[in-house]
């Protein structure tokens, strides 16, 4: 295939109706069940998966039925690989934002159209933004959609359990666990750090006891240096 033909197909218009866009509330935990997409699971999806999740990236995305962006969108129903990659730059910027860091992206190039004949007017936006490239674009809208849904923001954590350490949306102010797994399991690690050592000291007690009741009371029995495994 020669350079030119290649370039031909790659322009060829893809005329898309524009799905409803996704709703304000669905958004951020949205965005991090998507940053979590490997390429393993993708792989190993039903087919229709990936065009699914293709389709829930252009709600979200909600690009004008024009924009040249559409056509790679398009394109990412063939391209998993692709679609990992943009769920894993999603990825970076809900670390830094669970982990309170600072976020720095650079722009290819774009560009800001303000529709003057649109403003007041209902539907369709005065103005839009044209991004050069689809990572471009999900990065400015995620950025976007976090700085304007600050309480949702302040959901999208890192899991407590050190095992873990998975991104989740809190579906509670206090969540710091991911799920019912890794709660458990920190509340069955505090239980043997706390009852171990209850267990340990009843053990010792006991030990002395029988050592009295054989040498006499007088005798100081020597404590070892580290206490017995709980
Ligand atoms: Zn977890």
């Amino acid at each position: 295939m020669t350079p030119f033909k290649k370039n031909q197909s790659a322009q060829r218009p893809i005329t898309l109706t524009r799905p409803e866009p996704m709703p304000k509330g669905e958004i951020i935990p949205w965005l991090v069940g998507f940053a979590a997409t490997s390429l393993q699971d993708l792989e190993h999806q039903r087919p229709g998966d990936l065009p699914n999740l293709v389709y829930d990236l252009r709600r979200w995305l909600d690009l004008e039925p024009d924009e040249p962006l559409n056509a790679e969108v398009a394109a990412l129903e063939r391209g998993a690989v692709r679609v990992q990659k943009l769920a894993s730059c999603v990825r970076q910027l809900l670390e830094a934002v669970a982990d309170h860091r600072r976020f720095e992206i650079r722009y290819k190039a774009g560009s800001v159209i303000l529709d003057a004949a649109r403003l007041g007017a209902e539907g369709g936006r005065a103005l839009s933004y044209r991004d050069a490239t689809l990572i471009d674009a999900v990065q400015r809208v995620a950025l976007d959609d976090l700085y304007e849904n600050v309480e949702a923001a302040l959901r999208v954590r890192r899991c407590a359990e050190e095992s873990c350490r998975r991104l989740f949306f809190a579906a509670r102010e206090n969540q710091t666990y991911c799920g019912h797994r890794c709660a458990n399991k920190m509340a069955s690690r505090r239980y043997r750090a706390t009852h171990g050592a209850q267990r340990a000291a009843r053990e010792r007690e006991r030990y002395e006891r029988k050592v009295r009741a054989r040498t006499g009371a007088g005798v100081k029995i020597a404590r070892r240096s580290h206490p017995p495994p709980g």
